[in-house]
Formats: structure tokens, sequence, C-alpha cells
């Protein structure tokens, strides 16, 4: 559970890139040149993930930090959970479906509103690269299954097995039940879906993860979906998704929170009309979880949730730390 000790505003790094001195419009058609003084606002580098994954935006910031790109650095940062195999609903190591087999979904998305997704992915340990490759070198967005596998092989990716000791055991307890419960904010609502800035000022995003513990053979959630799991509008900011993807498949949740933004929202705002949306759809209901986390293009941030529980981990020039997300219960 050590993922849910959240650090509180903490400030575990420091930053080693300061605010540059270039200006991004905040109004965007406009062009830089027309723009006057008082329409620009600096260009913040800001990497964001979903819950505490700390390493994991140490790692974007390493890579934004030398003017990287957004996209290296989303993708450079959801890998360190996809390797970890302490974190147990992404990546390797992550729970198995109620068949014991682990499938993978993850997506990327560019500044150009390019994008790759991998679903049902089995015996691979980076389906977040799988993903840029899909959106790289191929004409089309989702590979799923058996023929996204293939494709990785040819792309060089190694087979692995994904399973560990610890997650083998877990699914041999399970099956004494086959309960199949979306408890709250457990350890089974840990996808990695991660937001960057790079010093240019253009917005990148990945989202990664196991998906449901035990979920039915062949279950893809949210997570891979771009709009629901993810979505990046390089002229207003970018929304990713934590928790039961059903339900953010069914509001577009992360497309829709982009658009509240365009609309004039803040991030904070847009996140919390995001969630509200789907409580309207289940009025009553109190047994799931949904985190939603956005970013605009000026580098504001925002979270929100069903129930307490959900931060993000966030670091830009003023540091690194933890923001514990308000909630709807
Ligand atoms: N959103 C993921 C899915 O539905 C799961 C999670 O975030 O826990 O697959």
């Amino acid at each position: 559970m050590k993922r849910r000790k959240f650090l509180k505003n903490s400030t575990t790094g420091t930053a080693a890139l300061v605010a540059t001195p270039l200006m991004v419009s905040c109004k965007n058609e406009k062009t830089t040149a027309s723009l006057s003084e008082s329409d620009q606002v600096p260009i913040k580098p800001i990497a964001v993930c979903t819950w505490n994954f700390q390493n994991a935006t140490a790692k974007a910031w390493d890579v934004l930090k030398i003017g990287g790109s957004a996209l290296d650095a989303v993708e450079q940062g959801v890998m360190v959970e996809e390797a970890d195999v302490t974190n147990e609903t992404v990546g390797k190591g992550g729970r198995p479906d109620r068949d014991g087999h682990v499938t993978l979904d993850a997506c990327i998305m560019d500044k150009d509103g390019n994008c790759g997704a991998v679903v049902y992915l089995k015996n691979i340990t980076h389906p977040v690269s799988v993903a840029r490759k899909v959106m790289e070198e191929t004409p089309h967005i989702i590979l799923a299954g058996k023929g996204a596998e293939k494709f990785a092989y040819e792309q060089g990716f190694k087979k692995e097995d994904l399973l560990t000791e610890s997650t083998r055991k877990q699914y041999e307890e399970w099956k004494k039940t086959s309960k199949y419960e979306t408890t709250i904010n457990i350890e089974n609502h840990d996808t990695i879906g991660m937001l960057a800035i790079d010093k240019n000022g253009d917005i990148a995003g990945a989202c990664t993860t196991s998906g449901m513990a035990y979920k039915v053979a062949g279950r893809v959630g949210d997570s891979p979906i771009i709009g629901a799991g993810l979505y990046v509008d390089n002229e207003v900011g970018g929304a990713t998704a934590t928790g039961v993807g059903e339900e953010v498949i069914r509001t577009v949740g992360s497309f829709l929170i982009v658009e509240l933004m365009r609309q004039g929202k803040s991030p904070q705002e847009a996140c919390e009309e995001g969630v509200r949306r789907i409580m309207k759809k289940n009025e009553g209901r109190e047994d799931f979880q949904i985190g939603f986390l956005a970013i605009n293009k000026q580098g504001e941030t925002g979270g929100y949730c069903v129930h307490p529980g959900f931060s993000y981990q966030k670091y830009d020039p003023s540091g690194h730390g933890n923001v514990v997300s308000n909630s709807f219960y």
C-alpha cells in the first residue's frame, strides 16, 4: 500500500529548470508575433501523473529539464511504472484477468493529435512504447491482442512473462472465491496517466494499465481509448483518467474535460464537471472510484475524484510534490 501514503504537497526534488522567457499564446488563434504582452504567459515545463508515482514524474522531468520533448517525457515517465514489478496495476507484475493472463492496455498522444494504442496485449512489458510504434510506424491507431503482440516482436520488443510470484499467488487465492469486486481505492485503481508540457509549450500524454484485476478475459477499459482514458489538444490542454474504465468510456471523459477547458473552464473546474457528469448517470451509486487529472496550455493543473483517496504527482520548476484531490463524496 506504499502508493497510498500520499506526500501532501511535499517537495522531494529540486527543480533544475527555471521558467524560461519563452512565451506561449493564451489565445490560440493568434500568432505569437501579433500578441500583446498581456496575452502571453511564460512557458512552464511540467509533468503530472495520476496517483503518487513520483519515480515516473522524476523520470519525465529528467527528460524535460534537458530540453526533451513532452512526448519522450511521458513515454519514459510511464515506462518506469510499467517496469516496476511492485506496481501490480501497470505493466510487468500487473494483476491478471480471470483466466490468469496479464493483458495490458496503453495509449500515447502527441502535440499534433497523432496517437497510438494497444489493447489486450500479452507478454510485453512496455505497451506504451508499442503504442508509440503504432503511432509512428503504421497508418493505424489501435492494434489489439495477437496482432499487437506480433507487431511488437517485429519492432524488436522482447517476450516476457508478466506474471510475478506475488501476482500468481494472489490469483490462486482469488480463484478460491472468484469474486469480482470494484473495491474503492484499493490497489486495483492505479493506472498511470501522464501529461507533460515541454520547453516549446507543446503538450503530450500517455496512459498505461493492466486494467481491472480479474476482469473477464478480453475486457478493455478506458485507458487505451483515445478520448476516454487520455486526450490531448495542443491548443487547449490534456486530460487523463483512472478508475472504473466503463464509466469513463460512457462519458468520453478525457475528451469531455479538454472540451470544457476549451470553453473556458480551468482544469480543476473541468475535472469536477467530468466527475459530476459520471455521477449523473450513476445517481446514488457509491461503489466505484474515478479520478481525473487535467492540465491546460498555461500549465495549470486540476484533479477531482468520486471518493477521497485520489491524488496526482506534479513536477514543475517550483518543485516536485503530490496534490491530494477533492472528491464528489
Ligand atoms: N481505468 C482502468 C481500467 O478501467 C483501471 C484503473 O484505473 O484502475 O482498465
